[in-house]
């Protein structure tokens, strides 16, 4: 077992945080730190802020066991670094290098070894929860905090902290091969996904580009590799995948191949430009520069100005959603006929058996899912209701028996959040782990942006 070591222990960090949450009044608290994945605006920053940037330490890395222990806030770009050096990776790595281990847990992520892996909080062994109260609990699938091991996933930092965690590790190899098969009707490009499930690839994704054409990712760690690809400065991941059908990366940058781009938003930026990269420089091609640009804007903005006066109405339609995949060709002609956003991610996820143990994200167990995912801004001429696309897509997903993850807008009304997220679980979590208050609860945070 390597332990790594460091200026101020993790004990004595996690006793001060601890300390200060003890002192924190009876206000909404709320985490400080210097990167964000949540995509809704709140719509007041009040509350006590914590401080948790120096939660961002791999502590211990067992390559005999292959278990990883991270601290809760470690963003994965600097854990792969970490974990990679001694031939590992996290069983399932987030696409974005600044989502932080705990927030995707507490916000739920997915990847390309979801399909067989299931979703990152599956994965967890055990977790330490800073709590309201300023005490400190450990959680496994089966001790007296159980409930809150099961609950804190979707949670959204309405339950609690993880400070700590300890994951399995997958051992890598130094490339993987990618294979890049079209696909041109829906249905056959699904029935393909579920018969690759079971086969013997370790990553397996997807992309829309129209209504016929489906492109599978397959991809297979391998020792050597006659040549590898290059996608994070002049050349473009998404475009490579209906430009060629083999391809090498190393593993690192296979890890990555979808933040250099944003996987396709960075087109918003105009940054897909080859003149546009270069002045913008590799160092800033990624997506925690566009986020911060997006943010700017937001609260600026821009963009709402020019579609105002260019007389547009613009709908911000950014959604991961999982629908059961013998739904999935259903979900994904209403996508293309009754939203128009495009390219659309397709990732399959291979749920395990105490998947509809976890009520905030419930899901049936050792069943197959099939997550879309699709951001962009939907232009119109014509003016609709608030949230009118979103919508849409919220009463599609609960028709076909999906979930969606409450990163960015949710427009439900309030009896119906409760009925998806489990108002009873729910309330019966935050009357045993915060029974005062000390945090926002769930509706409040994802629907009402508190
Ligand atoms: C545009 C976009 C694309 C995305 N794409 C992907 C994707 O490709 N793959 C993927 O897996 N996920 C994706 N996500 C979702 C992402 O994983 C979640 O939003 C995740 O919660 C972000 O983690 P973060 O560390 O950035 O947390 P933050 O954005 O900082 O926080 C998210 C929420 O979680 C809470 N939280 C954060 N850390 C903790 C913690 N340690 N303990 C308890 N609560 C905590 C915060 O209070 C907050 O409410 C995407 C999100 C966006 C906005």
């Amino acid at each position: 077992m390597i332990q790594t070591a460091f200026a101020e222990s993790y004990p004595s960090r996690r006793n001060r945080l601890a300390r200060q949450m003890q002192h924190t009044a009876k206000s909404s608290v709320r985490l400080q730190k210097d990167t964000s994945n949540l995509f809704r605006d709140r719509l007041d920053e009040a509350g006590e802020a914590l401080s948790v940037r120096d939660f961002n330490h791999l502590l211990e890395i067992d390559t005999a066991e292959r278990t990883l222990v991270s601290e809760g806030m470690n963003p994965y770009g600097e854990l792969v670094d970490a974990s990679l050096e001694y031939g590992f990776m996290p069983l399932v790595v987030p696409q974005l290098k600044t989502i932080t281990i705990g927030g995707a847990i507490a916000g739920i992520g997915i990847e390309s070894t979801s399909f067989r892996y299931g979703l990152p909080h599956e994965t967890v062994l055990e977790m330490e929860v800073l709590l309201a109260d300023g005490s400190v609990v450990s959680c496994t699938p089966d001790n007296e905090h159980a409930d809150l091991y099961y609950g804190l996933p979707n949670s959204y930092g309405t339950l609690g902290y993880v400070l700590k965690l300890k994951t399995p590790a997958l051992p890598v190899k130094p490339f993987v091969r990618l294979d890049h098969t079209l696909y041109q009707d829906a249905q056959e490009f699904f029935d393909a996904i579920a018969a690759l499930q079971h086969s013997d690839i370790d990553f397996l994704d997807g992309s829309v580009y129209g209504p016929n054409e489906h492109y599978i990712t397959t991809g297979r760690f391998v020792d050597t590799a006659p040549f590898t690809s290059d996608y994070t400065y002049l050349n473009i991941y998404y475009k490579s995948v209906r430009a060629r059908e083999t391809d090498y990366l190393t593993v690192k940058d296979y890890i990555w191949r979808w933040d250099t781009d944003w996987f396709w938003c960075s087109k918003n930026l105009y940054v897909q430009n080859g003149l546009m990269r270069r002045v913008v420089g590799k160092k800033r091609l990624n997506s925690q520069t566009y986020t911060r640009v997006m943010r700017w804007n937001s609260k600026w903005g821009a963009t709402r100005f020019l579609n105002r006066i260019g007389g547009f109405h613009c709908e911000s339609v950014i959604q991961d959603i999982d629908i059961p995949i013998q739904h999935a060709a259903e979900f994904l002609a209403f996508l293309l006929n009754e939203i128009g956003v495009l390219p659309i991610w397709i990732c399959p996820i291979g749920t395990g058996e105490n998947a509809s143990r976890f009520p905030l994200f419930s899901m049936h167990p050792n069943a197959t899912y099939i997550n879309f995912g699709f951001w962009d801004a939907v232009k119109s001429r014509t003016k609709h209701p608030v949230g009118y696309l979103n919508r849409k897509i919220e009463k599609k997903t609960a028709e076909l028996g999906g979930i969606k993850s409450l990163y960015s807008d949710a427009y439900y009304e309030e009896n119906e959040f409760w009925q998806i997220y489990r108002s009873n679980e729910y309330w019966a979590l935050k009357d045993r782990y915060d029974p005062n208050g000390k945090f926002l609860n769930l509706y409040e945070k994802s629907v009402l942006r508190k």
